[in-house]
């Protein structure tokens, strides 16, 4: 299984409808997306758009301190206009004004580790879960998932259960090893599964999150390893790799005998067409489309094979 990675945080609805349309037409079925209201109908206009059956929708959410739910911000009074925020941001999310497109930011902080001057901050943006998961599961969201990568236990603990009341077809976990060390991941995932069915739950295996920016085996190196991790724990749940996943995950993966259910890409998925999709023209340019279409088609099929 591929599933595109919109972006928990990527609440930029053309951004979103552009994504998705080029993967549904490169075969992608599975597709991640930030929980609202607006991006949930983006991203079922533009499959609708393409004509394809059968897919399947994530939202995700994420725990106080988890990356994926900030955004960044910047303090004027200490920002000198050097540029380098802009250069480097991924997602398009700084404007030449030197103002950031909160919409747009999906986290990743590329941005404030590139400030010379530490005038970029980064802030927690949480949703009212109790509200929006219930209407994302009433209106067809399958996975409900959930990053857990924060040190506040209540707040886990309450978004958890909220996904469990909600009652989804799948839970997703998703973890990496930036905080926690190997038996503490295990522990944590064995106790967010003691009272659920066996394979409901998803364990999203992070690698280094939002690190997918080349395609070499060794960006991909961490997400194999957690997989590997988790794999050997020898848990009822599907394992689906991701942070740092590209071309060459699916191989190292089977290499490795990682019997995995599917491969999560985002970085890496959005970079190989994001000259294309960020054209001006990019609903008027057939030609433009059809090779962001191509090289989308490879990398799905890297993993589908
Ligand atoms: S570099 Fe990352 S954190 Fe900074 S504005 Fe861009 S998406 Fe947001
Ligand atoms: S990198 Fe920092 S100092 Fe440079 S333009 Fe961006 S916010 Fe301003």
């Amino acid at each position: 299984m591929f599933k595109l990675v919109c972006g928990a945080g990527n609440e930029d609805c053309e951004s979103v409808k552009r994504l998705v349309y080029i993967y549904a037409l490169a075969g992608c079925k599975y597709f991640d997306i930030s929980a609202r209201k607006d991006i949930l109908e983006t991203a079922k206009t533009a499959v609708g758009m393409t004509g394809a059956k059968d897919c399947h929708y994530c939202v995700s959410i994420g725990i106080k301190g988890d990356p994926h739910i900030t955004k960044a911000r910047i303090k004027e009074s200490v920002c000198i206009k050097c540029g380098n925020c802009y250069r480097n941001c991924p997602n398009d999310a700084v404007l030449s004004s030197i103002m950031i497109d909160e919409k747009r930011c999906i986290g990743c902080g590329t941005c404030a580790k590139k400030c010379p001057t530490g005038a970029i901050t980064m802030f927690e943006k949480d949703v009212n879960v109790k509200e929006i998961l219930p209407y994302m599961v009433e209106n067809g969201v399958e996975i409900l998932e959930l990053h857990i990568m924060g040190h506040d236990k209540k707040d886990l603990e309450y978004k958890w259960n909220v996904i469990n009341e909600c009652n989804p077809k799948y839970a997703s976990i998703c973890i990496d090893r930036e905080i926690y060390g190997n038996k503490e991941v295990i522990e944590r995932i064995r106790n967010m599964i003691a009272h659920r069915k066996p394979y409901t739950t998803i364990v999203q295996a992070d690698g280094i999150p939002m690190s997918g920016s080349d395609d070499s085996y060794k960006t991909t190196l961490q997400a194999v390893a957690m997989a590997e991790i988790i794999q050997n724990a020898n848990l009822p749940v599907h394992i689906v790799l991701s942070g740092g996943t590209n071309a060459k995950t699916a191989e190292l993966a089977k290499l490795c005998g990682i019997n995995y259910w599917g491969i999560a890409i985002g970085s890496w998925a959005r970079k190989i067409i994001k000259p294309y999709i960020t054209a001006p023209d990019f609903w008027e340019d057939e030609n433009k489309r059809t090779k962001a279409v191509e090289a989308a088609r490879a990398l799905v099929q890297s993993v589908e094979g």
